[in-house]
This record gives C-alpha cells, sequence and structure tokens, in this order.
C-alpha cells in the first residue's frame, strides 16, 4: 500500500508520486516572529511534524524548509509598541519560536529560511513579474500584483478574482490598486520603517512573495509538498501560485497541498488566564507535558479542527498513560513466539494503512488501542515483539514515553539499585551477618527479583522463584 494525501489542488486524495524518485521537497509556512507562538502553531507544526517522519521513515530523502517572517507588518507595528527595532523583536521571537518547536519535540525541519537572508531573491523575482507584466507601482513606488493577469487564480481556494475581494487575512490597503484583490509585492520605504536596497528599488518585501522566493531559491519553480494552517490557502497560498506560475511559466508551483484544521479554544476555558484564542506553547508546556500535546493533536486527523479545553488534555494524557502502563509490562528481552509475532505484524498493518490513507492518525492508533485492550483482556504474553511495534509507532508519533530505563524503572527497582543490593548482600553474607543478608534477599523478592547464591557466584534476575 502506498501513500495518499488529500490535495487541496485538486480537492481528491491522490497517491503520492514525488517529482524524482527518492527525494521529496517540502514546504510549510512557518510563523511571522512578532510574538510567542500559540497552540494553533503547535497544532499545525506537530502535525507536519509527523508527516516529515512517516516520509522520511518511508524512506523518502526529505528536504523540509520552513521559512521564518522576518520583515512584515506586524513586527514594524509591535517594535513601535515596545520601542524596540523591528530587527531585534524579529530575532528575539524567531529565537523564542525554535526553542518551542524544539521543546514540542518538533524536529524534522533541516531548514529555517528566514526572509531576511533573501532579499535579493525576492527583489529578482519581483522583477520578473514586472517585465512579464504581472505588476505595476503605485503612485508612492510600491510595486503590487494585478489578479486579473493571471486565469489561474482563485484555483486553489476555490474563488474568483472578484471574491478575492473579500480577502479578510492581512488586508492591503495600498491606495490606487487597480482590483481590490491585487496585493503587494514590494513596499516602498516609509520614515521609521526599515528598508533594504534591491534590483526593483529601496524598499521591503511583501509578505507572500517571500515564500516564493525562498522556495525558488532552495528547490526550484516547482516542488513535491506545500503545507500550511487552512486559514492561509487564501490569500497567502493563491498569492504565491499566481506569484511562481506567472514568473516561471511553469505549474503546478507545488505538486500537493496540505492544510490543517484550525485549533480553538473553547470558550470559558480555564486553561489560561490570556483571552480569547491564543495560549501560548510555553504557557501551555506549564500546565502539561510536551507528549501529551503531541497526542492531543496527533490524535485527531490533520484536516479537523480541534476545539481546546482543559478536558482535552485530561483525555490525551489518559490515553497516553494507557499506553505507557501496557508498556511497563511487556518484556523486552525475550523472544516472541508465533502468535504474538502474527498479532503484532496484523496491528502494524493496519497501523500503517491508515498512516498510508492522508495521515489517518486516529484510525492509527485505533489499531494500537485495539491490540493493547486484547492484550489486557486476554493476557496475551507480549515480548520483543510488542516492544518494536510501540517503539516503531513512537519514533514517529514521540507520544509516549517509551525509554528502556523508565520502562524497568516502572516494572520495579532499577538495574543499578539492584546490583547495589545484591553487592550489599555479598557483603553482609561474607561477614556472617546472615539475618541481615536474607532481609534484602526478601526486600529483593518482594520487588520481582529472584536472587540465586550459586557455586562462586550470586546472579540475580527479574522473575519467580523457580
Ligand atoms: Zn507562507
Amino acid at each position: 500500500v502506498s501513500l495518499t494525501i488529500y490535495n487541496t489542488l485538486t480537492r481528491a486524495t491522490q497517491p503520492f508520486n514525488p517529482m524524482s524518485d527518492g527525494s521529496v521537497s517540502m514546504f510549510v509556512c512557518g510563523p511571522t516572529v512578532y510574538d510567542y507562538s500559540h497552540l494553533g502553531h503547535a497544532k499545525t507544526y506537530t502535525q507536519f511534524d509527523l508527516v516529515a517522519r512517516y516520509l522520511r521513515h518511508e524512506g523518502h530523502e526529505l528536504r523540509y524548509v520552513q521559512n521564518i517572517t522576518d520583515i512584515d507588518d506586524k513586527i514594524i507595528v509591535r517594535a513601535a509598541e515596545t520601542g524596540v527595532t523591528p530587527a531585534a523583536l524579529a530575532a528575539e521571537y524567531q529565537a523564542a519560536y525554535l526553542t518551542d518547536m524544539a521543546a514540542l519535540g518538533n524536529t524534522s525541519v533541516d531548514t529555517y529560511a528566514r526572509a531576511h537572508d533573501f532579499v535579493d531573491a525576492i527583489g529578482a523575482q519581483v522583477r520578473r513579474l514586472v517585465e512579464t507584466g504581472h505588476a505595476y507601482q503605485l503612485e508612492d513606488g510600491s510595486w503590487y500584483y494585478d489578479v486579473t493577469t493571471f486565469p489561474d487564480y482563485g484555483k486553489l481556494s476555490g474563488r474568483t478574482v472578484l471574491q478575492a475581494e473579500d480577502a479578510v487575512s492581512r488586508i492591503d490597503r495600498g491606495i490606487g490598486k487597480r482590483n481590490a484583490g491585487d496585493f503587494a509585492l514590494w513596499k516602498a520605504p516609509k520614515p521609521g520603517e526599515p528598508v533594504w536596497e534591491s534590483v526593483i528599488g529601496p524598499g521591503r518585501p511583501g509578505w507572500h512573495i517571500e515564500d516564493t522566493a525562498i522556495t525558488e531559491a532552495l528547490f526550484g519553480p516547482q516542488y513535491d509538498l506545500h503545507g500550511g494552517a487552512s486559514d492561509l490557502i487564501f490569500p497567502h497560498h493563491e498569492a504565491e501560485i499566481a506569484q511562481m506560475e506567472a514568473a516561471s511559466g511553469r505549474q503546478p508551483l507545488a505538486r500537493y497541498w496540505m492544510h490543517t484544521g484550525l485549533l480553538r479554544v473553547r470558550s470559558g476555558a480555564k486553561m489560561s488566564k490570556s483571552s480569547g484564542n491564543f495560549i501560548s506553547v510555553r504557557e501551555a508546556l506549564t500546565r502539561t507535558d510536551y507528549r501529551t500535546l503531541r497526542y492531543c493533536f496527533l490524535s485527531q486527523h490533520y484536516r479537523s479542527g480541534i476545539e481546546f479545553d482543559e478536558h482535552t488534555l485530561v483525555q490525551a494524557r489518559g490515553a497516553r498513560e494507557r499506553v505507557e502502563n501496557f508498556a511497563a509490562h511487556v518484556s523486552s528481552g525475550e523472544s516472541s513466539g508465533p502468535e504474538e509475532k502474527s498479532r503484532v505484524a496484523h496491528t502494524r498493518a493496519g497501523f500503517f494503512a491508515c498512516l498510508n490513507a492522508d495521515f489517518d492518525t486516529p484510525g492509527a492508533l485505533a489499531f494500537l488501542f485495539d491490540y493493547i485492550r486484547s492484550a489486557n483482556r486476554e493476557g496475551w504474553s507480549v515480548t520483543a515483539a510488542t516492544w518494536e511495534l510501540l517503539l516503531q509507532v513512537n519514533s514517529l508519533l514521540d507520544a509516549f514515553e517509551l525509554a528502556e530505563s523508565t520502562r524497568s524503572a516502572d516494572v520495579g527497582l532499577p538495574d543499578t539499585e539492584i546490583e547495589r543490593l545484591v553487592q550489599e548482600r555479598e557483603r553482609l553474607r561474607a561477614e556472617r551477618g546472615f539475618a541481615a543478608a536474607d532481609r534484602i534477599r526478601d526486600q529483593l523478592l518482594a520487588e520481582g527479583i529472584v536472587v540465586e547464591d550459586r557455586q562462586a557466584e550470586t546472579i540475580w534476575r527479574r522473575g519467580r522463584p523457580a
């Protein structure tokens, strides 16, 4: 079974065929760094972290790029409010973003590309759009994209050029635009705002063109997979398509467009002292652990929205613990019999078939929980094959605490502590302190550790007395 992906561009679930065999190029819209990232970001980036981990697991050589919008109106406004330079503000929140992503276990991005570092490429792309008749200049010197020059405008979002007028996201107020839906490619310098030199003159980039300049520089004019939250479909991703496909004359910009459903904080949630929809990742991580958050995001289908509140976390933690409690009783050393092997194979096949079906993580987890429920109920022997399956699942989800050390700690004393007690007992015996030595043996037995005195040595094992 091979991977299929729901493609927003074609509105269909399609087999995943990358442009070239073996390697996959993936771009996901990163944050605008003017504030701390919130749980909505955490959902999107954790879900794409799974996509990246899965593609690599399946043997694709993945190149995963995320942009960092560090030049933007929002940054300029916030910097002015707080009395720092836009560059300092962006640097601070970029660092915070990277820290938050690491804290969430989102480790799969290869390259974080800052708009800042691609200003030349952005200027060059704007000039090509000017030369090909897609861009025009306002009186103030800003360059705008004329959406009526691109017949495919609206193909991703299913809108028309006229419907583009109701763009609510980052409404563009350029005065003298030809069409309400036209958007800025390059903004003319204004007093007090940062300014860059470029081949089309001084100014600063518009938001949409940052991404297409970055992906063209790193991947070329076409690549495999573009991701982002669903509120970016219009106008942001539509604008990306209009820019790059017009500039290069090739389409599609990206073969597959994946969009994550939005996270809403349920009103009345006690989770946060903040108001509205904004709970920062940092704040959430003071209330819960990162694996519970990952479980919460990954146990839902990525295209679904999440209504988030305290209850969501309680449920996620409960589900996590069911897996971890089960794992604590899996013997990792013993080899598995044919029955266990075949049950594990069935579970694994179901799990991966679901992931292959447009990353159906809830379906995949249902296979895992079926196995756990039956094993608990029927008292199945669960050993090496089961343990391997849990590790494999967790290499994709990173939602469970399964380290070998915690596992053996869960089933009783850690090995180091057992060694220490066994040696203490031997010392007592050598000094003929037999009563004290026997107390240690009984204590270990109560922990499920059997101590046996052989001719030349004392050995211990987990289990029942022979
Ligand atoms: Zn973007």
